[in-house]
């Protein structure tokens, strides 16, 4: 079973600023929701990283990466830790 990889943003569920990496702190693009109920937080970086394992342990995987593509170069991400 393979779990669902959503890249349509639902406004309810978007991932805000105030949403962090779980791994180092940056601002996360990438929300996982585990078989076990629970729920991991990504920046870019490291949902790829995580990305093989995180598709075995996933119900959801909600990957807002792509609005990297459309900010600046400057990563933001890291001025507000
Ligand atoms: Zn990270």
């Amino acid at each position: 079973m393979r779990p669902q990889v959503t890249t349509a943003l639902a406004p309810s569920s978007t991932l805000s600023a105030a949403d962090r990496c779980d791994r180092c702190g940056a601002q996360a693009y990438v929300r996982v929701t585990l078989t076990s109920g629970g729920e991991l937080l990504f920046c870019a970086h490291h949902g790829r990283e995580h990305s093989e394992k995180l598709r075995n342990i996933a119900i959801t995987i909600h990957d807002e990466t792509g609005r990297l593509d459309a900010a600046p170069a400057v990563s933001a991400a890291e001025d507000e830790q």
